[in-house]
């Protein structure tokens, strides 16, 4: 399927192909959290928990969001920091956030109840297309189409698709690919049509797995799959090399005055806003710039000690960092709005980019989870 100019008649399915799929999943499915019933919040909750985290890592985050916020009401009241806090180690805060607004515009306009419709979803704060198929097409029952990575993977290759799985322009005939399907045999049935998108996921998760060989012996689609049959599935899906990611060197400053810590938080609007983090100047300094940066804060130090250095990789940059302890009897009075100088019982409950993990465990800062 290389260079041939699309037409839908390119990926389509038979009946007898998708039902072999939808009794494959209803006899392997895992026993997730968020499957014990349909419930659209618990759906919505997973699969914006889901995106770049691996069902394992999610499942304790999703049982202790849910204990905190068990519903839409209690999600637009909530407290941002405890909000952060409890997303903390999940990375992209902004998905939480845009959560919180939703659940507002949610109870404004909504009753406190999402929308089952693709086109409704996908107009509100956080929702893109694939959230909203899956809200849609999962809780729902509605035959929308919900195109993830794993779903791409296992459609590239049961077509034998050699394109690249991150042009748009595949996702959108892909999930023409599915809706076609739903129209051309009349799938009205909402349990049918939630299994089929989860069973495509799960068949991704678990045997048509991303990394190594595929498990095709124990695929639904092995008689069928064209990656399979052709010996293909070493070069499907096939993904252009990612953009180099920005490197930036970050000093960082821890300050300990005895037992505590000062943490400066994040601006809001930007990168980890309004998260706490040691004091962070967005280049390499040495030890004298740093004394000299410290006087001009007003707090007198011979040396600060160097620590390990340390990297963060996120989506789009990296940071590498070398941190410094710095020791003082006495604070100069500082703006506590942007500061704080914090025990470590506070720590526990303030959210602190997993960024900085290293220097939270260095120090026994942290337990897993905190106490919200
Ligand atoms: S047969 Fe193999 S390559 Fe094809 S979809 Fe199944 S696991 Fe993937």
């Amino acid at each position: 399927m290389f260079g041939k100019r699309y037409n839908k008649d390119m990926y389509r399915f038979s009946k007898n192909t998708i039902d072999g799929l939808v009794t494959w999943y209803r006899k392997n499915r895992r026993d997730l959290p968020w499957r014990k019933d349909r419930d659209p919040y618990g759906i919505w909750l997973s699969e914006i928990m889901l995106q770049q985290t691996r069902v394992e890592a999610v499942i304790s985050y999703y049982e202790r969001f849910r204990k905190q916020y068990p519903d839409i009401k209690s999600l637009a009241e909530a407290e941002e920091e405890v909000l952060l806090r409890l997303w903390e180690g999940l990375g992209y805060y902004s998905r939480v956030r845009n959560m919180k607004k939703c659940a507002q515009v949610l109870m404004e306009k909504y009753g406190g109840m999402l929308p089952c419709g693709k086109e409704e979803l996908q107009k509100l704060p956080g929702i893109g297309s694939y959230t909203a198929g899956a809200i849609s097409a999962i809780a729902c029952g509605h035959p929308e189409a919900a195109i993830d990575g794993n779903v791409l993977r296992v459609l590239s290759r049961f077509f034998a698709i050699r394109d690249d799985i991150k042009d748009p322009k595949l996702r959108k005939q892909l999930e023409e690919c599915i809706t076609t399907f739903y129209q051309e045999n009349g799938i009205q049935d909402p349990e049918y049509v939630s299994d089929l998108t989860q069973g495509l996921m799960e068949l991704g998760a678990l045997v048509c797995l991303p990394n190594g060989k595929p498990l095709c012996q124990e695929c639904p689609f092995f008689l069928e799959c064209r990656a399979c049959n052709e010996e293909l599935t070493d070069v499907i899906p096939f993904r252009s090399r990612n953009r180099d990611r920005k490197i930036i060197d970050r000093t960082l400053l821890v300050i300990r005055c005895q037992d505590r810590f000062l943490l400066h938080k994040r601006p809001f609007g930007g990168l980890l806003g309004g998260m706490y983090e040691f004091i962070g100047i967005e280049r390499k300094m040495d030890e004298k710039e740093i004394c000299v940066c410290l006087k001009d804060m007003g707090i007198e130090v011979f040396r600060p000690e160097a620590l390990p250095s340390s990297r963060h990789v996120f989506s789009h940059l990296e940071w590498q960092m070398q941190a410094y302890e710095i020791q003082t009897d006495q604070l100069p009075d500082f703006n506590q709005d942007e500061y704080i100088l914090a025990d470590r019982e506070q720590l526990q409950s303030l959210a602190v980019p997993s960024a900085l993990r290293v220097y939270l465990d260095y120090y026994g800062l942290r337990k897993r989870g905190g106490k919200k």
